[in-house]
């Protein structure tokens, strides 16, 4: 038999396929992550069960789906005492690690278990000289916190027993808001990026919770995000606290003559003309920053893939890179993550296994974030527990795909109106073609509307005609048979994994 194959799931936090070269859209350059799309097989269409960070997490460590393994918000942490996919490649001859971000809580009751070494982030960690809870104990490492990860990781593979199979779990912290790039890397953009078409959506023709949503750059982010500080006595235009009550208001002229921003790293003072300007300018400083973060996790990727050159493991190691979720690029006019839209609902995915997956593959099945840990046992040789709920994407790797592929998604989100991003609560499901979404508002009380989860909402776009997802279809008499068959695949797969039907 085979020696099992070594396993480095490297996962970074909210960075959008847009941000990764391989995927085509030229808003930066990432050549040590592309090598694993070049050397190996890229997904077009990964999505995750719940697009924030907790419940993604938990998804991805257990196989279940949120409203079985409980982690439904970023306040339900992990039950460590419930079965996960270390556990099972440890009791199977696998040494484990997991290095980096954890965000599934924190304690003897939630601390990362099935693993023979730790070294975690507490909550969301820090981006400069970040504590981290090491096998239990807390300290703090001076440095930049993807670039300690890296080095955490290769210290960890470097120090291994020789004998044993390996399973890493590198989780970067980066890009997660705020967005602070190691200082080389500061001023890494000299050319504005592309504004997205839909950066001034109207969200005219959707539900209604697109335009309550409090994710917008021009309007909610906040001057911290974005590096910056407001001089003493300065006026307070768009910082997103002053902003509650008004959070539309556009700055009159006078104001704006009075407006100054001050970059907090090396003082320089920016002053804007229009409010339009003024979004331009936060736009590009936010993207920039993102993007710069995403430079560093590309370093640590080739750190990693040069041991591996180095040591000759490259052939029998499984190498993948992910994210926890998508991330809107200023898309529909948003930073953040939550929805089912596409933009946040889509995690990158590359895998490269040159013993066992050809290179320059592009894969276009749908899968999810509950099939990654089917598939390590799969690899790994090990039977798959049958409390797991995802498949094994193994024969997607290896070119294939059953007949009976479900090419179908479920995504559900609990927090309805979290008060940072008051996003509602939904669920719904993607396949090659539609994407059907119930928005079933409970408790909803903008002014104007009926209270008491009276105004449900759903909505159906054409992935295929309508990729930005700006023309909701659920009400056209054209497609009442689509909404049939899409609202008969939800019911189906809601049952088949057991979740509570709520319309
Ligand atoms: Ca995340």
């Amino acid at each position: 038999m085979s020696t099992p194959p070594n396993i480095i799931f490297i996962m970074a936090d909210d960075h959008a396929s847009k941000a990764i070269s391989a995927y085509g859209y030229g808003i930066n350059h990432t050549p040590n992550i592309d090598r694993l799309a070049h050397e190996g097989m890229r997904l077009n269409h990964c999505y995750v069960t719940n697009s924030i960070c907790t419940p993604s997490r938990a998804a991805i460590l257990t196989g279940t789906y949120n409203h079985v393994n409980c982690v439904t918000t970023l306040r339900t942490p992990i039950n460590n005492q419930l079965p996960n996919v270390a556990k099972h490649l440890q009791n199977n001859g696998y040494q484990t690690a997991i290095i980096g971000k954890w965000h599934l809580g924190e304690g003897k009751d939630h601390e990362p278990t099935g693993f023979d070494y730790w070294s975690v982030l507490p909550g969301q960690g820090d981006y400069f000289d970040p504590h981290f809870i090491e096998m239990g104990t807390e300290k703090e490492i001076k440095g930049y916190a993807t670039n300690i990860i890296t080095e955490k990781s290769l210290e960890w593979l470097g120090s291994r027993d020789l004998s044993k199979p390996f399973f890493l779990m590198c989780h970067h912290k980066a890009p997660h808001r705020e967005w602070e790039p190691d200082p080389k890397y500061r001023n890494m953009f000299n050319e504005d990026v592309q504004v997205p078409d839909t950066f001034d959506d109207d969200y005219k023709n959707r539900a209604k919770a697109a335009a309550a949503a409090k994710m917008r750059i021009k309007d909610d982010i906040t001057y911290s995000d974005l590096g910056l500080v407001q001089p003493e006595g300065g006026s307070e235009i768009g910082e997103r606290a002053t902003l509650k009550s008004n959070r539309r208001k556009i700055p009159n002229p006078t104001e704006l003559s009075n407006f100054k921003l001050i970059d907090k790293h090396t003082g320089e003072a920016f002053t804007f003309n229009s409010p339009d300007e003024l979004h331009h300018f936060k736009y590009q400083r936010y993207i920039k920053r993102y993007l710069a973060t995403i430079a560093s996790i590309d370093d640590s990727v080739g750190s990693i893939l040069q041991f591996l050159d180095d040591n000759n493991l490259a052939d029998n190691t499984i190498v993948i890179y992910t994210s926890d979720q998508g991330f809107f690029l200023g898309e529909h006019g948003w930073f953040d993550k939550r929805f089912i839209y596409e933009e946040s609902f889509q995690m990158p995915f590359l895998i490269r296994y040159p013993d066992g997956i050809k290179p320059g593959q592009v894969c276009e099945d749908i899968c999810c974030n509950v099939d990654f840990a089917p598939t390590f046992l799969d690899y790994a040789g090990v039977v798959i527990p049958t409390y797991m709920q995802g498949d094994s994407l193994r024969p997607l790797f290896e070119s294939r795909t059953p007949e009976d592929w479900p090419q179908i998604a479920y995504h559900r989100y609990w927090m309805h109106k979290d008060p940072d991003h008051n996003a509602y609560a939904h669920y719904g499901i993607r396949n090659q073609r539609y994407k059907l979404i119930y928005w079933y508002n409970e408790g909803f009380d903008l002014p104007g509307t009926n209270e008491g989860g009276e105004d449900q909402e759903w909505e159906l776009f054409d992935c295929q005609e309508d990729p930005m997802e700006l023309f909701n279809l659920y009400h056209d008499p054209e497609y009442k048979l689509v909404v049939e068959e899409m609202t008969q695949l939800l019911n189906q797969k809601m049952l088949s994994i057991g979740d509570r039907i709520e319309h």
